[in-house]
């Protein structure tokens, strides 16, 4: 008698951690083993050095990017689009819609830091609450959480149990709330009911500094 063995294989998905420019933004490549797809969130690379950075980890893995996703489009998050639009030239750009807006005036951005921008590629796919986007093996849920910006969203992996949460959640803190669309009571909102309601083990990756928990933010975020 034969016997066929069956392999199942559950691909972890993969991430690598960046942290880029002047204001320590975090930029993510996810990815997994099992397939060249990967996508970036946030591409916050400004100085020559971050960029080749960026590309050498992309290129030693042997992958090839087919999305750049947005949690949202503040200047560090959006520094290094430029440059990966001309290195990955078939590119796709998903953000929120509300988010244009910040690249239809990124001059006036980045004015306010006091740098010259060249004008990144537009969103060229409006993300929606509960969107599923595929990377790679993983799907990432888009989960719509208004306050920093009116367009901020999180990544989630439910499988691998994992968020990314832009300037939304940070660990021990909120996104600041004074900047074009903010609002406080709309990002308290989004926090409780977005994203607190995702299992407590959830693994938080920030826009900026360390990662935290859901369990741990919602039993001693000061802010919320
Ligand atoms: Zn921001
Ligand atoms: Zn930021």
């Amino acid at each position: 008698m034969r016997i066929f063995a069956y392999e199942f294989r559950i691909y972890k998905m993969k991430f690598k951690k960046f942290t880029f420019n002047l204001l320590q933004e975090n930029t993510y490549v996810v990815y997994d083993e099992n397939s060249s797809d990967c996508a970036i969130i946030d591409p916050g690379n400004f100085y020559p050095e971050e960029g080749v950075e960026l590309v050498n980890f992309i290129k030693n893995h042997n992958l090839v990017p087919s999305k750049v996703l947005f949690t949202h489009c503040h200047l560090d998050h959006i520094f290094g689009a430029r440059f990966l639009a001309e290195e990955f030239p078939l590119l796709q750009w998903y953000g929120h819609q509300e988010e244009q807006y910040f690249i239809d005036n990124v001059q006036e951005q980045g004015e306010m830091f006091g740098v010259r921008m060249d004008v990144p590629p537009s969103i060229s796919h409006y993300v929606y609450d509960g969107e599923k986007i595929s990377v790679a093996d993983s799907e990432l849920q888009v989960i719509h959480t208004p306050g920093h910006s009116r367009g901020c969203v999180c990544y989630y992996c439910e499988k691998d149990n994992i968020l990314f949460s832009g300037d939304t959640l940070f660990c021990s803190g909120i996104g600041r709330t004074d900047l074009h669309g903010g609002s406080m009571e709309a990002i308290i909102n989004s926090i409780q009911t977005k994203l607190f309601v995702l299992p407590e083990d959830t693994m938080v990756y920030c826009g900026h500094s360390g990662a935290t928990t859901i369990g741990y933010e919602k039993h001693s975020n000061p802010y919320i």
